[in-house]
């Protein structure tokens, strides 16, 4: 089970990633330096190309090395960013989850690795104001938890348009960064469609 999932989770992520480099680029292009989704695509191009040898692992070694990965290839801030979220996913999974439970404790970690890293927390206009409602969607989830997860992501994204930010390279702007979605908000609830798909779908199928 692992190594499939371990492999879909790479494939789409990827994927959505490589489809959406333009739009994230033009996002951080309107409150950034325009390099996110050149950023993301590189990242996510070398997990891919690693996949072999990363899928051999056990899954948190795998999300640990993935994560390694981004550190070493993305120069932007999202690199170090998305590097701790996956080695704090990483560091906590001795294993795929197997219950709620488990996934919380799994995603606390990576969320938590993230706010570290950046010294930031909720209602910044960053990453975070996806990944902290979609870790709360996920301890709260009655039911579907993908379909808490995604309407968490996408509800979060969506919520960054009217902040100011006050981390990152959008705070130069202060009140001119308002009325713009996060580009790393974008590309969190990507990434959160893509592991739900990967979940549900595997490598194939509809994303
Ligand atoms: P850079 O800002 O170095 O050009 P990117 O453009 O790749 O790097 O990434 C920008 C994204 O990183 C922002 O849209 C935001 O979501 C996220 N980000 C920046 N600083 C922080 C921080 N301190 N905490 C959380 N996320 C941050
Ligand atoms: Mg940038």
């Amino acid at each position: 089970m692992a190594p499939d999932l371990l492999r879909a989770l790479i494939d789409r992520a990827a994927a959505t990633i490589a489809a959406h480099a333009e739009e994230l680029t033009e996002l951080d292009q309107a409150i950034g330096d325009g390099d996110h989704g050149l950023n993301m695509k590189r990242g996510f191009d070398a997990i891919a190309q690693n996949a072999d040898e990363i899928c051999a692992l056990p899954f948190g070694q795998a999300l640990q090395k993935a994560g390694m990965t981004l550190v070493m290839t993305v120069g932007g801030a999202s690199g170090p960013l998305y590097g701790s979220l996956l080695m704090g996913l990483g560091k906590a999974a001795a294993k795929a989850p197997e219950t709620v439970e488990e996934l919380v404790a799994i995603v606390a970690e990576g969320v938590a690795m993230v706010q570290k890293r950046g010294k930031s927390e909720a209602g910044e206009k960053t990453m975070l104001d996806v990944l902290i409602p979609v870790l709360e969607a996920i301890r709260t989830a009655d039911g579907d938890i993908a379909a808490a997860a995604r309407a968490a992501a996408d509800a979060g994204l969506a919520a960054t348009r009217d902040m100011r930010a006050t981390k990152g390279r959008a705070s130069f702007l202060g009140e001119r960064s308002i009325g713009h979605l996060d580009p790393g908000a974008r590309s969190s609830a990507l990434l959160v469609h893509a592991v739900c798909d990967a979940v549900e779908n595997g490598s194939g199928g509809e994303a």
